[in-house]
């Protein structure tokens, strides 16, 4: 990029589109050339093994999930992520009633996360599991090359700064959004949430046993349906409906055996949303 000079010739600019600009104007943002943005790990799966749905069956679960993950390992790069389930919500629930705000809670989320992405690793770490950071992301080449499974908890970093809902104090963007968020980054081949239910339906299943299987939808149908309860975190729906990069995420339900090798190999298996 060309430098420039101030008319009074006292001060250097780097010229560029940007230059001078507050990066709030609509119009300039809309305006903008971009260049398509660049898939770095277009190899590599990303799936989110759920907190409530998976993690806290402890031995009723994770044994087979870690089978059939290693089972796929010679075949498949995978990159992992972990919920935290209820014992996020049991520490949510005593932070809310004692009046902490959004932040807290949602760094009391990324701990219990992070203790999952520590089980599933140890788990995994006869086959190469291995716990990572958030920042490690850029290490992912060398850590595929080695034969290691990669484990990073769900919860994206906003930590103390998590964005204050509209409703209520819990935060919006937890595990299934830092899951998808991770995806969109790295243009994964595909985004897989292994939960316990076949997965989407009309509603929540345990609750309503009169509710629907949708093995298919949209993603801007499915926000525009607006429904009461969904089996993915709702900021998941617009994150995917703004992506470049993922085309749809799949939901399946891990307490089959099958299942991931399925979703893995490309089979529409469970719940496909796809990017409308
Ligand atoms: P995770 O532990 O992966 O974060 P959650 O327990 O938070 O998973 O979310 C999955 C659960 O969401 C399912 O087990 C199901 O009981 C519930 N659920 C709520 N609404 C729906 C729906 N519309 N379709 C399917 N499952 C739903
Ligand atoms: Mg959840």
């Amino acid at each position: 990029m060309a430098l420039q000079r101030d008319r009074d010739g006292k001060r250097l600019h780097v010229k560029s589109k940007l230059m001078g600009e507050s990066l709030v104007s609509k119009r300039f943002v809309e305006s903008l050339p971009l260049a398509p943005q660049v898939r770095l790990f277009p190899d590599v799966h990303v799936l989110k093994v759920g907190g409530q749905s998976i993690c806290d069956r402890g031995v009723k679960a994770l044994p087979g999930i870690i089978r059939e993950i290693t089972a796929n390992k010679a075949k498949h790069k995978m990159l992992l992520t972990t919920g935290g389930g209820t014992r996020s919500r049991h520490i949510y629930a005593i932070g809310l009633e004692l009046g902490m705000p959004t932040g807290v809670i949602a760094k009391f989320g990324s701990s219990v996360s992070e203790q999952n992405a520590l089980l599933v690793a140890m788990l995994l770490s006869p086959w190469g599991g291995i716990k990572i950071g958030h920042d490690e992301i850029v290490k992912l080449s060398t850590y595929f090359s080695q034969g290691c499974i990669p484990v990073m908890h769900g919860m994206p970093p906003y930590d103390y700064f998590a964005i204050p809902p509209e409703t209520g104090r819990i935060p919006i963007y937890r595990t299934d959004v830092g899951t998808i968020l991770l995806a969109d980054l790295i243009g994964a081949r595909s985004c897989i949430f292994i939960k316990d239910e076949k997965g989407l339906f009309t509603d929540d299943p345990k609750k309503d046993p009169k509710a629907t299987f949708i093995p298919e939808i949209g993603a801007k149908t499915l926000l525009d349906k607006d429904q009461d309860d969904l089996v993915v975190e709702r900021p998941c729906l617009e994150i995917l409906q703004r992506s470049e990069v993922l085309e749809h995420i799949q939901i399946v339900n891990g307490m089959e055996e099958g299942n991931i090798t399925r979703a893995l190999a490309g089979e529409h298996v469970g719940t496909r949303i796809f990017r409308e």
